[in-house]
């Protein structure tokens, strides 16, 4: 036996759960395709001085969950740098205002802009603060219907009795904001900002994509000094520090698999056995490319994937950025939610939904070297302007490759008209695509969450009913990963789960 676990994918989650492992006491082998480790959580200079993330930015979910403290990532180089505002919506009349991590700031700031506003913010706040914490919670255990029954009874549920609440929770996110909110401009930043998760403000049950709200006022959002992937960096140094080897550019072209049994892996060729294997790839990959023919579950065949929804520029510019709307540096700081009205994304997806990309998109905006001067030479600024909705199959024969730079020059004029001077300040750029997304980072049809995150591929049912609490169907093979429960974005939980479970089942055989 060559190692005692070997893990598939260096992307964050398969990074935690290698941590937990190494640190455990097994001998960890992960294998990663590309050059650096990291996946959707990786840094590189793409421009010279300029440091460009490559995937995810805002770290908010993590800092939710132990994994930083519990795996003392601080001690392997992780240095995270809290952002205050958390937000800012710029509007184009001039208007603006800003959402701090202190809710009492929060409400006074929001009241002395919209009389009443202040109010309704901490009314939606409190009512659903437990709600919001009890969600987080089963987002930090293995799915299962008497889990999520037990926190629904005896986690803290909404302030509101649970018949009118439960009424919230399975609307779509938009008619929950319109409930609260009257001003069309403080809904416009809470509508964007839960449309990140890929579904439109119209589409019943996900009422909790906003009802989250409450806890970026709990764990706040922050960023790793250095970039985005010096948290993969952090988790890769942890791994080799507890015995374990991490290897890039090695691509796993096979699950090898004896007698119903995940035994290893095939390397460029090479064999590696292991007690057992976990894939922290997307469950495409895993399913329908690594796994032998005879070994593919039937219900790998229905996973949503969806149509792609979102594209990045990554901008390197010689100067700050400045808006007509706020031209002070807080509002460098907050992440942008430059977006019109709920309005404004429905339109664009409209157009997503015919196969075009927007013409007029929203935008979040984050120049981060407004708090980290490691990311662009003295005086410079890193610019990324996130942009929905953007489908990878486009109408009329339509290529990416044709129409990319088209494309980010609509996304560039959009933020030019809150921050006008921003097109003569370039240095370089990056456009990433929804076919770029696939092609580089191996997420399907450019899904940033790996499947869509709709009420029928979540909890029990990611990635597939009967393979959702990270144990796969073939002995010895695990799951972990944004195609599993609770799905994407920067949050470890995944990873974390599926050590739980690793170690359960690797602990009770060394007894
Ligand atoms: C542009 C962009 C912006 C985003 N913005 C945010 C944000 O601001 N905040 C947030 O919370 N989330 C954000 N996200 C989402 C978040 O980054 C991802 O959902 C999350 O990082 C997925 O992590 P993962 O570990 O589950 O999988 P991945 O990062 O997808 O890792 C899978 C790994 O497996 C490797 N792999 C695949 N096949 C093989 C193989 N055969 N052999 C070996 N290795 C293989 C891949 O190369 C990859 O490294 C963003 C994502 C993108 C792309």
């Amino acid at each position: 036996m060559d190692y005692d676990v070997i893990v598939i994918g260096a992307g964050h989650n398969a990074l935690v759960t290698s941590a937990y492992l190494a640190q455990a006491g097994y001998r960890i082998a992960v294998f990663e395709r590309r050059d650096i480790v990291g996946g959707a959580v990786s840094t590189k200079e793409i421009i010279p001085g300029y440091q460009f993330d490559l995937g995810g930015s805002a770290h908010i979910l993590i800092r939710l969950t132990p994994i930083v403290e519990e795996l003392g990532l601080e001690r392997y180089g992780l240095e995270y740098l809290d952002l205050d505002p958390l937000f800012f919506a710029p509007f184009p009349d001039g208007d603006s205002f800003f959402i701090y991590r202190d809710l009492d700031q929060t409400v006074e700031h929001l009241d002395a802009k919209f009389p009443g506003q202040g109010v309704a913010y901490r009314r939606f706040i409190e009512d659903w603060r437990d709600f919001a914490r009890t969600t987080r919670d089963a987002f930090l255990t293995a799915p299962s219907p008497f889990e999520l029954g037990k926190k629904a009874v005896f986690g803290g549920g909404p302030k509101r009795p649970w018949a009118q609440a439960l009424r919230s929770i399975i609307r779509p996110y938009g008619d929950v904001v319109a409930e609260y909110f009257s001003e069309p401009k403080v809904q416009a930043p809470l509508v964007w900002m839960a449309a990140q998760s890929g579904p439109p403000p119209t589409e019943p049950l996900t009422g909790p994509f906003v009802l989250w709200q409450p806890l970026y006022h709990e764990g706040g959002i922050a960023r790793p000094r250095g970039g985005s992937g010096m948290l993969t960096q952090a988790l890769k140094r942890h791994v080799e520090a507890h015995g374990g080897d991490v290897f890039h550019s090695a691509p796993v072209e096979e699950i090898l698999v004896e007698d119903k049994r995940a035994v290893g892996v095939r390397v460029q060729g090479q064999t590696y056995t292991a007690r057992a294997v976990v894939s922290g790839t997307h469950a495409i990959e895993t399913f329908s490319r690594l796994l032998p023919e005879a070994h593919r579950p039937e219900g790998s065949r229905y996973m949503r994937v969806g149509n792609g929804f979102g594209a990045i520029l990554r901008l390197a510019l010689d100067a700050p950025i400045q808006y007509t709307a706020h031209p002070g540096d807080e509002a460098r700081v907050a992440l942008q939610l430059i977006c019109r009205s709920p309005k404004q994304v429905l339109s664009a997806y409209g157009e997503f939904l015919q196969g075009r990309p927007s013409s007029d998109p929203p935008i979040v905006a984050m120049s981060f070297s407004a708090v980290d001067d490691s990311l662009a030479p003295p005086g410079g600024e890193v610019l990324w302007l996130w942009a929905q909705y953007f489908p990878y199959e486009l109408a009329d024969g339509a290529q990416w490759d044709d129409i990319g730079p088209m494309v980010a020059e609509t996304i560039l004029n959009a933020f030019e008209a809150y921050a006008p001077g921003t097109k003569d300040k370039i240095v370089g750029q990056l456009f990433q695509h929804p076919l770029w997304l696939e092609r580089e980072l191996g997420l399907y049809r450019g899904n940033v969450m790996h499947l869509e995150m709709s009420l029928d591929q979540m909890f029990m049912l990611r990635p597939f009913s009967g393979m959702a609490r990270y144990r796969a169907h073939l002995k010895g093979l695990y799951l972990t990963g944004a195609s599993t429960h609770p799905g994407g974005g920067i949050m470890g939980a995944s990873g974390r789960n599926a050590a739980r479970a690793l170690l359960k089942d690797l602990d009770r055989k060394r007894l």
